[in-house]
């Protein structure tokens, strides 16, 4: 974002590749009045620059409390929290919201607000002129894919769910903060929109590298859109803080085994990518130009069934049985063509979806999209039994 205001935060808006600044808490405790138990005690942890961090964790163990802390809409009631390097309980609260974007379930937005005047609330409050502001609410609407010409002077109760959560991530990115915090941003609606959300945050979030903090209590959210997971216990208490597949493969304790759940060597499969496991080379292998007898008399000899036809670029093309060879005059009508491939960039779960489309097999692409191997169910289903084993 070129038009970014000047960061308050020292080591902040600076680099050209991380916009984000490092979040800092050090023992931080909130006691909310008339309760005997702290929400939040004594909680250390740092959050790194233009990283997305999840904490996530059972309802009511303080998640909310400990992120509100970050831009003081809850005060702590002792320890200390820096952004940037810089004091944030020496701030102006104010101020410090403004630098601070912020994003929460039911996006929070201002009913009697259209969508443009939601998302140039904290330009306006910055004190910024109409033009810029104009501008700015342009570009947010395109950054969040809401078309303006439909939505600039739509009002929230004209949208859905899935829009409304746009217009909460536009209006907390608005002012180009080097620091976002997402309460459950996309808990209420429903999983195929909130799928596409969190595609549209990774995808953000490549361009922008902000500090995300995110909070959530949906595991698997946690592990796909987390740099880092903190998986938080009774009082904000960390029980493990580390990347998805640290703490996939090796849970820190029985308390947070239970919380990654029973399917966590399925979730790893999200983790591992085609390249890392054995791909079956001798397939028999033919080009679009060879005579299918030829082809049907090697599949006969190896005694195998399949052949896999390979246009002149060396990419797969069709699967041809060997009965399907009898009667072919041509390999480029022989068979059927291939349905799904994958890369070896793709994760295995990628391979797991497209054998249930293709059956137990799947072409596997190198760079240029050339032939490079055949991955089979049975090195996947072994794949989750050596995972399965090692968790055990
Ligand atoms: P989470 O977001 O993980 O569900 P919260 O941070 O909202 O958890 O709440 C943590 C604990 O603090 C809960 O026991 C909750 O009841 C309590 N709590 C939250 N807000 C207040 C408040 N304003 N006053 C008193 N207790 C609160
Ligand atoms: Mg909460």
């Amino acid at each position: 974002m070129s038009s970014s205001p000047v960061s308050p935060f020292r080591g902040g808006s600076v680099s050209e590749a991380v916009s984000g600044a490092e979040i800092r808490l050090e023992k931080v405790t909130k006691r909310y009045p008339g309760s005997a138990e702290p929400a939040v005690d004594d909680v250390t942890m740092t959050i790194p620059a233009g990283k997305i961090v999840i904490l996530v964790g059972p309802s009511g163990c303080g998640k909310t409390t400990t992120m509100r802390m970050i831009n003081r809409l809850i005060e702590p009631t002792s320890g200390r929290i820096s952004i940037g390097g810089e004091d944030a309980l020496r701030l102006n609260p104010d101020q410090l919201r403004r630098k601070i974007g912020y994003a929460i379930q039911q996006a929070g937005l201002f009913p009697h607000f259209t969508v443009a005047q939601n998302i140039a609330v904290v330009p306006g409050l910055l004190g910024w002129d109409r033009k810029r502001i104009g501008d700015r609410v342009e570009q947010m609407m395109d950054l969040v894919g809401l078309d303006p010409k439909v939505f600039h002077d739509r009002y929230p109760r004209q949208l859905s769910g899935g829009q409304l959560q746009r217009v909460g991530v536009a209006r907390a990115l608005a002012a180009d903060p080097p620091v976002l915090l997402m309460d459950e941003p996309f808990g209420a609606v429903d999983p195929i929109t909130r799928g596409n959300l969190q595609d549209e945050l990774l995808r953000l979030q490549a361009e922008l590298r902000k500090t995300i903090v995110f909070v959530t209590h949906d595991f698997d959210e946690a592990v796909k859109l987390g740099d880092k997971i903190a998986v938080l216990g009774d009082r904000s208490a960390i029980l493990q803080y580390d990347t998805p597949d640290a703490i996939l493969a090796n849970p820190a304790d029985d308390t947070v085994a239970g919380f990654v759940g029973a399917g966590a060597s399925l979730k790893q499969l999200t983790l591992l990518r085609v390249r890392d496991v054995e791909l079956r080379k001798d397939t028999v292998t033919a080009r679009l130009s060879d005579p299918p007898a030829q082809v049907r008399r090697e599949l006969t000899e190896r005694g195998e069934t399949f052949a896999l036809i390979l246009d002149e670029r060396d990419r797969p093309v069709r699967w041809a049985h060997v009965r399907d060879l009898a009667s072919a005059s041509s390999l480029s009508t022989a068979g059927k063509p291939v349905g799904d491939l994958v890369s070896l960039q793709s994760t295995l779960q990628d391979a797991l979806e497209a054998m249930l489309v293709e059956g137990g097999a799947v072409p596997v692409t190198g760079p240029r999209g050339e032939y490079a191997g055949v991955i089979e169910l049975d090195t996947v289903t072994a794949t989750v039994q050596r995972l399965r084993e090692e968790h055990s």
